[in-house]
């Protein structure tokens, strides 16, 4: 049998049934080779992944002319394949996202001993950071250190003794182990991490020290938006090294940083006599992300009603910065796996439906997402503005990451979002192309099904691993397994076809949590259930909803809340939250604040075991 002219669905319907019947028939096991995708081929899935993925794109950051590019190619596929264009704007449904930040008009330091005043310059001296708070401050200044307070996890405290009540805290960058991630200071070297500290200590405003003797070459003063919403709760701003030597007088911060560090001793104080004025003011600059959308009309009168989504992300990293895992910036990270791999198979599995006879019965949308590393931007906005609306969509199936398949192994996750799957999922598993499944219950996840699934669609998700190129420069195409990919997209086809053609839709339902052990830890020892909403624009954490049974479910959290407080710390973004939950101790009962509606309420939850 030829993979051009594949046995049409029927027979696919055939081999299920005789299965069924070949034991009983004494016909050798194994039983007919599955049906594979009509079109599909290996060379086709090398071109897309290689054009995608090569330098010209230059690592297809959303708003940039490599993601323009991707997504005109993206759309070209789909009218080859002669679907039919659903974007607001032909094949693009177009969005706003937050691409970075520039100065404010309104930025100003300050400082002031014996009377006399000097004034930095913006972008010289200073500069604010992109998770500053605009409120413009004064107060005396305090030396802290490099901002940490952790006392029981590292045995290290700058603010024992201190007093930094409505005063502006000067802090080093990093810690005394230097930036180095994989010290007992790990978590602790970030300016998002020093700045919820000082707040919770009751100073002021941060100002961070840089690390580079070159204000301008400095990473921590670069003006650059870390994707999540939600301001530090006060003003943020980064001095160069010159200035803060001049304001310390006589000490020095190489000095304070060299003897901090041989003694791991803390060395804070108030910063005699020196009275600090500051403002800090940045602006969002919004760009235009554009998924690519394309349908295939179901043949059904009916069934074509209900939709089933095929989905990727086609976006990456650009050159690095946020999410990046390579140790500068300035690379082209080519993303040939994240999400290239995906993509193309976006691409060739509209070939295939396309060249399916007869046509499937539901239709299927074939989505490529944008903005899926800055916090799952494209997808988001899609379910909350459906081109395809009244249609509804019946079935979610992702692929991020599917281009190294080793030893057959591949994960499929959302199997607990419909009783449907685990059957249809072993179904399609059969004959000598067998894969290695891992699946997993979860319908949440890192990747663009999560938006899918928290408006109750049942979804799947196929990936093949993680490897150590992910999220590098060297995530690149002469790593793909194309025969490796060839396979997952046929195990794919056949799952899609199933559904668009089987008599009911797949039903939703509610995920079981997974025991939490089996997620990775992500450096917390404790487990809430809360799934964050990253992209609401709100000081605090919107909850998209809570894990089954799971400690925020059992203290009545819900989709919608808001939380603004954690075991006594005001929580005002995504990162205050990470850091509280570091803390937590599983078993020990604490508050959490929320806002429902207009409503504050405070209540009693206790953490599990991670
Ligand atoms: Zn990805």
């Amino acid at each position: 049998m030829s993979s051009s002219n594949r046995p049409t669905r029927l027979f696919f319907l055939l081999c299920c049934v005789g299965l069924l019947v070949l034991p009983t028939l004494g016909l050798p096991s194994g039983g007919p080779a599955p049906v594979v995708a009509p079109v599909i081929t290996d060379e086709a899935l090398r071109k897309h992944i290689s054009f995608l993925a090569s330098d010209d794109l230059k690592g297809r950051l959303p708003g940039t002319p490599g993601a323009e590019k991707a997504a005109r190619y993206i759309a070209d596929g789909f009218k080859r394949a002669g679907l039919t264009p659903l974007g607001d704007h032909g094949w693009y449904q177009e969005f706003p996202f937050i691409a970075k930040v520039k100065l404010g008009a309104k930025n100003r330091f300050a400082w002031t001993r014996d009377g006399r005043t000097t004034a930095a310059r913006v972008d010289e001296d200073f500069r604010p950071l992109s998770f500053t708070s605009p409120a413009p401050v004064e107060g005396d200044a305090v030396f802290a250190g490099f901002g940490i307070s952790a006392a029981d996890d590292a045995q290290y405290d700058d603010y024992a003794g201190l007093d930094v009540k409505d005063k502006i805290v000067v802090v080093l960058p990093y810690s005394p182990a230097g930036s180095n991630p994989h010290t007992k200071f790990g978590k602790y070297l970030t300016v998002r991490y020093k700045a919820l500290t000082a707040r919770t200590k009751g100073a002021k405003a941060l100002v961070v020290i840089v690390e580079d003797d070159t204000f301008k070459e400095s990473q921590i003063a670069r003006l650059r938006y870390d994707d999540a919403s939600g301001d530090a709760g006060l003003p943020c701003l980064a001095i160069s090294r010159q200035m803060a030597n001049a304001m310390f007088a006589g000490k020095t911060v190489a000095g304070l940083e060299q003897s901090i560090a041989a003694a791991s001793k803390p060395d804070s104080f108030p910063v005699a006599g020196v009275h600090i004025a500051l403002e800090g003011e940045v602006v969002k600059e919004t760009q235009t992300g554009r998924n690519v959308v394309g349908l295939l009309e179901g043949s059904d009168p009916t069934l074509r009603n209900e939709i089933i989504v095929i989905g990727a992300h086609y976006d990456h990293l650009g050159l690095g910065g946020p999410g990046s895992l390579a140790e500068k910036e300035g690379q082209i990270h080519n993303g040939a796996d994240d999400n290239a791999s995906g993509t193309a198979g976006v691409m060739e599995l509209a070939a295939a439906f396309a060249a399916t006879k007869p046509r499937p019965k539901r239709s299927i949308l074939f989505i490529a997402f944008s903005a899926e590393e800055k916090g799952l931007i494209g997808s988001a906005f899609y379910v909350e503005h459906p081109p395809q609306k009244p249609r509804a969509i019946a079935a979610m199936l992702n692929m991020d990451m599917i281009g190294r398949l080793r030893d057959d192994k591949l994960t499929v996750q959302g199997i607990g979002t419909s009783p449907d799957w685990r059957p249809l999922v072993e179904r399609a598993n059969g004959g000598e192309a067998k894969l290695a499944l891992t699946l997993g219950e979860d319908g949440y996840g890192p990747s663009d099904h999560s938006s899918f699934y928290k408006k109750q669609i049942p979804v799947l998700f196929f990936f093949t691993g993680n490897h150590p190129d992910y999220h590098r420069p060297t995530d690149d195409v002469d790593k793909i397994n194309f025969p490796g990919e060839h396979r997952v997209l046929d195990f794919v086809y056949r799952i899609a076809d199933a559904v668009a053609n089987q008599p009911a839709k797949p039903a939703y339902v509610k995920a079981k949590s997974e025991d939490p052990a089996a997620r990775t830890s992500g450096g917390f020892r404790v487990y809430l259930g809360t799934i964050p909403d990253y992209n609401a624009q709100v000081q605090g954490v919107r909850l998209d909803g809570v894990r089954e049974n799971s400690p925020a479910a059992k203290t009545g959290l819900k989709a919608g809340d808001v939380l603004v407080g954690l075991n006594g710390r005001e929580i005002k973004n995504v990162y205050d939250y990470t850091y509280v939950l570091q803390e937590l101790k599983p078993d020990q009962e604490i508050e959490v604040v929320i806002l429902r509606g207009t409503e504050k309420l405070t209540l009693k939850l206790t953490p599990g075991k991670r």
